[in-house]
């Protein structure tokens, strides 16, 4: 396991399906004060929609069906994103739904903390690592990248 440090100033990812937009936005009203002590960096229309809404400002990727989930992913995988707050919408099906399951996987490929639902996300934002530094550990893929490619794959 190698260790990525999650400063104190985090970059936070947010994110909602349109159903839930209300949801988030209400959830990020009420925990501003938290919230404005890090950066917050949004898919697009949610993005808008908290800039107004919070008084304060969020970095806006594109809209997520039109690539800003992808964006996002690529992120987390580059270290750019420290923790993730996705209220993804379990009663609608989405038209995106390959990247939001990309983006969810690459949220777990680099064990950064994700809340989606209001529950996880009161238990993160009063977590002590909120406020301090956290040490997260990330899995060694050095296996996989130097990972044997038989012949029969047709690599020589
Ligand atoms: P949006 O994208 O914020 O642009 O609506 C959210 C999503 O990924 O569905």
């Amino acid at each position: 396991m190698a260790v990525k440090i999650l400063r104190t100033h985090k970059r936070i990812a947010m994110v909602a399906h349109d159903h839930k937009k209300q949801e988030l936005i209400n959830w990020a009203v009420k925990n501003k004060a938290i919230l404005a002590r890090h950066e917050l960096i949004a898919t697009g229309t949610t993005g808008r929609l908290l800039e107004d809404a919070m008084d304060m400002p969020v970095r806006q990727m594109l809209s997520g069906p039109l690539g800003g989930d992808q964006q996002m992913g690529s992120m987390i995988a580059s270290g750019a994103i420290d923790m993730m707050i996705f209220f993804w919408d379990p009663m609608e099906a989405q038209p995106h739904d390959s990247d939001v399951k990309a983006l969810l996987r690459l949220g777990v490929v680099w064990n950064i903390p994700m809340a989606c639902c209001q529950a996880t996300a009161d238990f993160i934002l009063t977590s002590p690592f909120m406020h301090g530094e956290y040490e997260a550990l990330v899995p060694d893929y050095s296996d996989y990248l130097h990972r044997p490619i038989a012949e029969e794959n047709g690599v020589k």
